[in-house]
């Protein structure tokens, strides 16, 4: 069993669909959390859960880095290290790869690179950042690509493409010999009974075992059973492919179909929010889906505010991550349905009213305006907490609320983008 996908419904170039993985169903589109550190910065797992956060991002170069692929794996995957049961994404560690270090030298083999950390000097390969996906074990993995710099010319963008092509069909080589060796393959019950009754049944495991098993499985996931676990034979991760070429439309239909041709159950767009204007992102993102199979899941990397990511849904976009909502919040600047407001702001001192009067969640339900300003004001740890809880929140409500409208066929009823205008 690997990742599955089927469209419900369309509207316009847009889709609602479901992905199934092992860990459980991710109804698209859907907007993924970032868990840089297998952590999403502030907030605990059973929060996330009650969010109804059904994928998460974790990152490759990071996890690599601290606390190491090898301990990771042998504590059983990053879902039972993390005590995630739901669905997991790990990206190629290319993008920190190039993002967070001046001195990378890149050969046709791979990376070199020194971590951000001490110094150390390390090498990324298609098949090394294949290794660490596959110990990692998250449910989605994504092929090692270059990210193209930009600006950057037609030749170099080209040469980039090309280069990206070569280690896509490297990365699917190494993922097809080696797919066997994800952490989930052996003793993947034994773990969560040591973890305790407080760590929810893992949806894969209900899936595999079924019937009675899956009710063997239940019991003994709640501790009351305690019978060797079983193992999940043909059990896989499901490896995506990255689109590249630039800020070149042509490119960009060349990478899609080249990489489309290798094969991979999903595609992501990479290369873009690299410095580029707004209007040309969107531009490129048109000109990359349409060239893109349409039965199988699309991933727009790194984006966006609100209003954008109702945007790319609309284009026909299923997956889209971003750290913007948790990072904003944890600097006091919130999404609210009234537009974007900077919680540190000395009006809101008085203000008892809730932070978003049209927001359900658990931070609007329950605390003012004030009280979350003073939070920010005394730099509270709490502060943090509650303002991630709310941006993710009304992110995911955003997401919700675009796969409604597609369900009922009505684009009209897509959340504006006005509502997360900037108030002057
Ligand atoms: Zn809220």
């Amino acid at each position: 069993m690997s990742t599955s996908f089927e469209i419900e419904a369309h509207c316009g170039a847009a889709r609602a669909g479901r992905m199934t993985t092992l860990h459980g169903v991710v109804e698209t589109p859907v907007f993924m959390p970032v868990g840089t550190l297998a952590s999403i910065k502030g907030v605990s797992q059973d929060i996330l859960e009650e969010l109804g956060v059904q994928i998460l991002l974790g990152n490759t170069y990071h996890l690599y880095l601290r606390p190491g692929v090898e301990q990771v794996r042998q504590l059983g995957g990053l879902h039972r290290f993390m005590a995630w049961p739901r669905a997991i994404l790990t990206d190629s560690g290319g993008f920190q790869v190039f993002s967070l270090n001046e001195l990378r030298r890149v050969t046709e083999e791979g990376v070199t690179f020194r971590s951000h950390l001490d110094g150390s000097s390390h090498f990324f390969s298609p098949e090394s950042a294949m290794q660490a996906q596959i110990g990692l074990g998250a449910d989605i993995m994504m092929a090692f690509d270059e990210c193209t710099e930009h600006p950057a010319d037609r030749e170099r963008t080209r040469q980039s493409m090309e280069l990206t092509l070569r280690w896509a069909q490297r990365s699917r080589r190494y993922f097809e010999q080696h797919k066997h060796e994800v952490p989930w393959a052996t003793d993947y019950v034994g773990t969560t009974n040591q973890l305790g009754p407080d760590v929810p049944v893992w949806a894969g495991e209900r899936a595999l075992a079924g019937g009675v098993e899956g009710k063997t499985a239940e019991l003994r996931s709640a501790g009351q059973v305690r019978t060797p676990a079983p193992t999940y034979s043909g059990a896989a991760q499901a490896l995506f492919g990255i689109v590249q070429g630039g800020m070149d439309p042509a490119l960009r239909k060349e990478s899609a179909e080249r990489t489309s041709e290798i094969g991979f159950p999903g595609y992501a767009v990479g290369g873009l929010s690299v410095g580029e204007p707004r209007s040309l992102t969107r531009e490129i993102v048109e000109a990359t889906l349409q060239h893109l199979p349409v039965d199988k899941p699309r991933y727009l990397m790194g984006v966006g505010t609100p209003e954008e990511i109702v945007a790319y849904a609309s284009l026909g976009v299923d997956m889209m991550d971003c750290v913007l909502p948790t990072r904003a919040a944890r600097h006091g600047l919130l999404f609210t349905s009234e537009g974007k407001i900077s919680i540190k702001q000395a009006r809101f001192a008085g203000d008892h009213g809730p932070l978003d009067a049209n927001c359900g969640c658990r931070v609007c339900r329950r605390y003012s305006r004030a009280y979350l300003r003073h939070l920010y004001a005394c730099n509270e740890v709490l502060a943090q907490v509650l303002n991630t809880v709310h941006n993710l929140s009304f992110y995911l409500d955003t997401m919700r609320a675009v796969r409604h409208s597609i369900a009922l066929g009505n684009k009209a009823q897509f959340p504006s983008g006005e509502q997360t205008r900037a108030k002057p």
